[in-house]
């Protein structure tokens, strides 16, 4: 026998979850000009900050994963990552009254192996860690989400999570956004 209450509950929790949305952030969301760490080096990709505002209106969470091996490298801190990533949300803010909800950065790189960053080697796409840490802390509905990355790498981390990944080979990001609703 089923307890209706436990039913309900069961059926709340179904509900509550949400589609979500992976975005890489060079390549995606800024242009890629290879360790971008201050607001002064983002160019925002055209039709970025509106598909971010497009996929928060329709209900999904969106996520950022990206791979910040400058830090390994000793090139920046996770301290300038974390200033530039709310300094985004504060642009995105301001354009379109949505924002990221998480970031995940991965420090680590297997050239530079240390133990600071051991741990976050799985986090380094196409590891999934990235993703299924978010996964953990947020009530992400796995078939209803979806990455989008510029290389693939993104692609392959998008799917050793059970995630479906798309490619975006550059151009206008909102066009791209519209699509993937479109299409599904
Ligand atoms: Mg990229």
């Amino acid at each position: 026998m089923i307890d209706p209450k436990l039913g309900n509950l069961f059926m709340m929790s179904k509900v509550s979850k949400s589609p979500s949305v992976f975005l890489d952030r060079d390549g995606v969301l800024n242009k890629d000009i290879g360790y971008v760490h201050k607001p002064s080096q983002i160019n925002w990709i055209p039709g970025a900050k509106e598909a971010v505002a497009l996929l928060k209106n329709q209900g999904y969470l969106v996520f950022v994963v990206t791979n910040q091996s400058g830090i390994a490298r000793g090139l920046y801190t996770e301290d300038e990552v974390e200033y530039l990533h709310a300094w985004m949300n504060t642009e995105l803010l301001k354009s379109g009254g949505s924002s990221i909800d998480d970031f995940r950065y991965s420090p680590y790189h297997p050239a530079f192996e240390n133990e600071t960053y051991a741990n976050f080697k799985n986090w380094r796409k196409p590891g999934p860690g990235m993703i299924l840490d978010i996964i953990e802390k947020w009530p992400v509905d796995n078939l209803k989400s979806f990455l989008i990355g510029d290389r693939q790498s993104d692609i392959k981390a998008a799917e050793a999570a059970n995630i479906t990944g798309f490619l975006f080979n550059g151009g206008d990001l909102l066009t791209f956004v519209e699509a993937i609703l479109a299409s599904r």
